[in-house]
């Protein structure tokens, strides 16, 4: 009876929104509409409102968790057909920071769910692809593609994230000096357009809706389904950390061995990490368990003096048929080119799986206590590599200090690994670092961890590169006027702006990201 209630009392909040009086198609959408189910219940409408950041919360009017494709095409169409017009917004596993997959009063398309999603995934050996829904989480897809010996080439470090989700930003990790983004690895999409049309692209069919969406921030289709390059999976990695004290040493070292990029497989390294260690503390380093307990590290062991210190972490996979030596072989005559501190060796070997799943026990770890469902003010930043180094003596030896409030990743990519057709934004040279503050603010009574102390930092951070001419760009951007989306994109906003335009001329898609403001009834806000 109370669930009935709600969904009279949805209903009631969609006429007003859509204009149910000059618009029957509501009606039509709960008729004969769609496959899946249109939610109104407020546990849906709780975890739709809010995301792995906790600092920004918008309420849907309704969820919709699709079925399929179609039922994904049937809401937008409806939403775009409307008189006064509804934001809809695709969520994939919410992970974002700043509200990006949420939507006030429009309606939010649960894209990924805990049980199966609308279509598995498919496998073709021959061709090395695997066919998945564009609400897959990425550790699914690779459960599924691993009963082939097959295995997506580029990562993110972390797998619970959904397959739209990721390319909606670009998909980054250890392997992208090698093989580009993840953005660089899809062959082909079925996307549904703000228009609600339902469209297959790639390279050579509907090309600018391909690179439009990939990268795009979900402003011009939501991804029903993503066609992603494999490889066959290795089996084991070897996986090495080493440490500096001195940050030119460190990245003259990651900028050697991403240049190795055309190398034949056993000259060169598959992933190239690293980060900034500032103190030993759990939520600092949350991403680090593998020096303990087996391998412990102590800084001040080190001798760096309070000091910063500086992470390189690359793996070496194999295959069962490997030869164990010559993986020793090949790491050693790697590892002897670099410069860190010596006896700062520190190696561990383990399944494949378990080291691209390596996030996830820092997870659980922090869940335990009480660690992880907390604000996020992460800043996530591509710096230029001719800057770094003022970014290394303003922000990590500067404004932050000897206190952070969680893991600092910080790696280089080589910028011909990204497809310059597609929407994200690099900096303007051959080799860009990404870095990484992954914040979490407590509430323990030390002012330098609070969400207010750390948002604060930030925006000194993006002050500080702003005034030293530091030309940044923002990954997992987040801006909230669009002249600083102008100066976003830069020389691509006309591009941005024309293909908004022509492929979601309503403004209804992904609104949360405030990229642009919606074009409905004046009496409907959106933002
Ligand atoms: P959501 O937050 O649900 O959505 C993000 C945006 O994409 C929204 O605008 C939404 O509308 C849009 N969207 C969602 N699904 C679709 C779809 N099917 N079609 C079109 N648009 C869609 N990123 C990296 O690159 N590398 C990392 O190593 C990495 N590690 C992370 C680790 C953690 C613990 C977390 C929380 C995030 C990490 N991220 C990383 C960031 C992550 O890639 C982005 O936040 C991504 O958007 C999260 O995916 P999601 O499925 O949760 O997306």
């Amino acid at each position: 009876m109370a669930g009935k209630l709600l969904l009279l009392f949805a209903i009631c909040r969609l006429i007003v929104i859509v204009g149910l009086t000059l618009n029957p198609t509501v009606t039509d959408l709960f008729r004969v509409g769609i496959h899946g189910k249109l939610s109104v219940d407020p546990h849906d409408i709780k975890s739709a409102s809010m995301d792995f950041g906790k600092t920004t919360r918008n309420e849907p009017t309704a969820v919709l968790h699709p079925a399929t494709a179609d039922d994904v095409a049937k809401l937008v169409k409806l939403a775009y057909q409307s008189s006064h017009g509804f934001s809809v917004s695709a969520r994939g596993h919410g992970h974002s920071i700043n509200g990006q997959s949420q939507t006030a009063n429009g309606v939010v398309i649960q894209m990924s769910r805990s049980g199966r999603s609308p279509a598995v995934p498919e496998v073709c050996e021959k061709k090395m692809y695997v066919d998945v829904w564009g609400g897959e989480l990425w550790i699914d897809v690779l459960k599924s593609t691993l009963e082939y010996g097959l295995a997506p080439k580029s990562w993110t470090d972390y797998l619970y994230l959904s397959v739209g989700g990721t390319l909606s930003n670009a998909g980054i990790s250890g392997q992208a000096f090698n093989h580009g983004p993840q953005i660089s690895n899809v062959h082909e999409m079925d996307v549904v357009t703000g228009k609600g049309q339902l469209l297959t692209c790639s390279n050579d069919k509907y090309p600018e809706l391909f690179h439009s969406v990939l990268g795009g921030l979900g402003q011009f289709g939501i991804v029903t389904r993503a066609r992603i390059a494999l490889e066959p999976s290795p089996q084991r990695v070897r996986w090495i950390r080493v440490l500096y004290s001195n940050f030119s040493a460190f990245t003259h070292d990651q900028e050697y061995l991403i240049s190795l990029h055309n190398k034949p497989q056993s000259e060169k390294f598959d992933y190239i990490e690293g980060f900034v260690i500032v103190d030993e503390g759990l939520i600092n380093n949350w991403r680090s368990s593998f020096f303990s307990p087996k391998n412990p590290v102590k800084i001040s062991s080190l001798g760096a003096g309070g000091n910063v210190l500086y992470c390189l972490e690359i793996t070496k996979n194999y295959y069962d048929s490997s030869n164990p030596e010559s993986i020793d072989q090949e790491v050693e005559g790697l590892l002897k080119k670099l410069n860190f501190i010596p006896a700062s060796v520190f190696t561990t070997d383990l399944p494949y799986v378990d080291f691209l799943d390596r996030v996830h026990k820092a997870e659980l770890k922090l869940r335990s206590k009480g660690l992880w469902e907390v604000p996020h003010p992460w800043l996530n930043l591509f710096v230029p590599k001719s800057r770094i180094p003022d970014f290394d003596k303003g922000v990590f030896k500067g404004i932050l200090g000897n206190k952070t409030s969680g893991p600092i990743l910080i790696y280089p990519m080589n910028k011909n690994k990204w497809d310059e057709k597609s929407s994200v934004v690099t900096p303007d040279e051959d080799v860009f670092y990404l870095v990484a503050l992954l914040r979490s603010a407590l509430d323990n009574g030390e002012e330098t961890l609070t969400l207010k102390h750390l948002s604060e930092e930030n925006r000194k951070i993006l002050k500080f590169c702003k005034e030293s001419n530091i030309r940044v760009k923002q990954y997992l951007p987040h801006y909230t006027t669009q002249e600083e989306w102008m100066e976003h994109y830069g020389d691509k906003w006309q591009q941005i702006y024309r293909k908004k335009m022509e492929f979601d001329p309503r403004h209804i898609l992904a609104t949360g990201q405030r990229v642009f403001e919606p074009r409905f009834g004046s009496e409907v806000r959106s933002w």
